[in-house]
């Protein structure tokens, strides 16, 4: 018989994973199972979209045998099995997921998604067993054929005798070596637990013969005599965690749950467990992880939730469940309402599909909320990971979503030291203050040293730090919150000034025009207007854009469309009380070389604090050093 190799790229897979991967060995009997149980799934499907398919549901199960004597371990099951070509194709490569195809054979259902696309599954085998045999006969088919590999140097494939269709995974065990107990796997006891802990809610019974032991018969009363005998046994409860009540589900169950459902080797942060009765009935069972996927915020993540009706999985990932700004939870939701063989077209248009992705926003917001009011703590760590998807979200479709999440957000309260909520802010405004004040750049303790900052300080007032980019989309989307406006601290009028302070601000420009002029003068193109500020507080100068458009937009701007021509036009506030300002008005009386210099050193600070490269920076260091001198 010929011997075929293993595609390369799975022969190099599979020594890493041995090896590496799979830390914990005992994983093997879940994979294996899982596979079993998938195989029952696509046959329980095709019966279910296929008249002619009669199949008693009643008689779907997994069996392992124990072969102790020969140290083999046999899962078998009665499912949708293999052809020749398919075994060949799924088990001699690996990665590559037979689910996948299977998918685009069912060319007018394209919802059914079984298993996941991680097809590294069957080959956990290979780190207990030294040798593996899978027999399989496919449902409609005459022939079964038996796939044997040592799982090292290639396979191969002969035809075999099967009764029924289905699957026979056949584990010749490694040899018992001093750090290692492969035989244990034979046990009863082992197996019952791996079987429990990792299989529990596979919905079809997984059997296998245990030792029981009874009462002898014809035993006298007064001396007991017992004898063991062996019996089938379904190891697994066969409810699914989502069906069970809530208050018999162990936080280590919700755990294991999540982590091999959702390949997560974290632990969720929260699980909702929730129930609804009424239009339409569903449960769901919704985890927020504790840590962002690698790709969370990428094209390559796929949202949604998986989806079931009546415990037959119908959709991997169903995104109409699940609005964009909680895109970050996973789970699963199971329908008696739904009919099973839905198509997509007509999912998007179901009035119970809605209803429920209605019914689990609300669940999600209002989970959420709780634990900001309860655990602030938790909430913090959560928002950490996934504060920027509520963002996003909230700014998403012109606000659309915003009741949702805007009393979820959190910014940097430069007043109470710590991040607070758009309410916590506008409850603790001072007397007097009118608008929600935020500044934005890089680095909140730059920020916080802004003159306009400062000068809001001095008052009492909070200011907002932003200090992430999308941060500055919200006031920009919200517009007012508790009717309250936003004002960007560092480029709009802050509101401050009473009619008469401004009114002087204003003669004082006309009194100093030459002055402006002249400083205007100096530093030429660099600047398009030089004007007086009563904003500043105890700082001389700054700097602020033209456009209105702040500076953080501005590189965020470039950053996303570098070829984008911005103007990027600066204005310089004075302020006309400060001792530097009044020396450079001296200075130009007395010394027009030296009122220059102190114009090109004011506006070259006024860029610093604003966080804005100078242009020359030689030539900065050389005028400081001059007027040293
Ligand atoms: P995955 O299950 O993640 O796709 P596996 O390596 O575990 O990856 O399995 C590869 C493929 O082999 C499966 O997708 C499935 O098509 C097929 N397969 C494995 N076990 C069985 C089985 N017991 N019955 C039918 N097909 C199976």
């Amino acid at each position: 018989m010929e011997k075929k190799q293993f595609k390369a790229e799975s022969q190099r897979l599979m020594d890493l994973m041995i090896n590496s991967i799979y830390t914990h060995q005992e994983i093997f009997l879940r994979e294996i199972i899982s596979n079993a149980s998938d195989a029952i799934d696509k046959l329980a499907y095709t019966a279910l979209t296929d008249d002619r398919v009669g199949i008693d549901r009643d008689q779907f199960a997994i069996t392992i045998t124990r072969d102790q004597a020969a140290g083999v371990l046999t899962v078998s099951d009665n499912g949708i099995g293999m052809t020749r070509e398919e075994l060949e194709e799924n088990l001699g490569t690996i990665c590559k997921s037979g689910s996948l195809s299977f998918k685009q054979a069912m060319e007018k259902n394209e919802d059914i998604d079984i298993i996941g696309q991680f097809g590294v599954g069957f080959y956990a085998a290979f780190m207990v067993a030294s040798g593996v045999s899978v027999i399989s006969k496919k449902y409609g088919q005459e022939q079964a054929w038996k796939w044997t590999s040592d799982g090292k140097d290639g396979y191969t494939v002969e035809p075999a005798e099967r009764e029924a269709p289905g699957t026979d995974v056949v584990m010749t065990l490694k040899q018992d070596t001093e750090d290692e107990q492969y035989s244990r796997f034979l046990e009863e006891y082992e197996i019952r637990s791996l079987v429990k802990k990792y299989s529990d809610y596979i919905r079809y019974p997984i059997r296998m013969e245990v030792s029981k032991s009874r009462l002898k018969e014809d035993c006298p009363a007064d001396k007991p005599e017992y004898e063991s005998y062996m019996e089938e046994d379904t190891l697994n409860s066969m409810v699914p965690l989502w069906q069970r009540a809530k208050k018999d589900v162990t936080e280590e169950e919700y755990d294991s749950f999540y982590r091999e459902k959702f390949y997560d080797y974290n632990k969720p942060l929260r699980v909702i467990h929730s129930s609804a009765e009424g239009t339409v009935s569903f449960k769901a069972l919704l985890f927020i992880p504790g840590k962002a996927p690698f790709d969370f915020y990428s094209k390559d993540y796929k949202p949604g939730l998986q989806l079931y009706s009546s415990g037959v999985m119908i959709m991997e990932n169903c995104e109409d469940l699940l609005p964009e700004h909680f895109r970050f939870v996973r789970g699963v939701v199971d329908s008696q309402d739904l009919s099973l063989n839905i198509s997509r077209e007509m999912l998007q248009h179901n009035r119970q599909l809605t209803l429920i992705a209605r019914n689990i926003e609300k669940k999600i917001k209002s989970e959420l909320k709780s634990m900001l009011e309860n655990e602030r703590e938790k909430f913090q760590e959560f928002y950490g990971v996934f504060g920027r998807q509520l963002k996003y979200g909230t700014v998403a479709d012109y606000g659309a979503h915003k009741d949702v999440t805007q009393d979820l957000l959190l910014f940097y309260s430069q007043k109470q030291g710590k991040a607070v909520t758009l309410k916590e802010y506008t409850d603790a405004m001072a007397e007097g203050q009118e608008k929600i004040y935020y500044v934005s750049g890089e680095n909140k303790d730059r920020l916080a040293k802004l003159p306009q900052v400062r000068m809001l300080e001095e008052k009492g007032y909070d200011v907002l730090l932003f200090t992430d980019e999308v941060d500055e989309f919200i006031p920009q989307t919200l517009m007012t919150y508790e009717e309250k406006q936003f004002c960007n601290a560092a480029t709009e009028d802050l509101g401050l000034q009473s009619e008469e302070e401004k009114k002087a601000i204003e003669e004082k420009t006309e009194e100093l025009k030459e002055f402006l002029c002249f400083v205007k003068n100096t530093l030429g193109d660099s600047v398009k207007e030089v004007r007086l500020s009563g904003n500043l507080g105890s700082a001389p100068a700054c700097a602020t854009p033209a456009s209105g458009i702040s500076f953080e937009m501005e590189k965020y701007m470039k950053r996303v469309n570098p070829d984008m021509v911005f103007p990027g036009e600066r204005i310089l506030e004075l302020n006309p009380e400060h001792p530097a300002v009044q020396a450079m008005q001296a200075a130009l009386i007395s010394d027009t070389q030296k009122a220059q210099d102190y114009a090109r050193l004011l506006w070259a600070q006024a860029q610093l604090l604003a966080e804005l490269p100078l242009e020359d920076p030689a030539a900065y260091t050389q005028l400081v050093c001059k007027l040293m001198k």
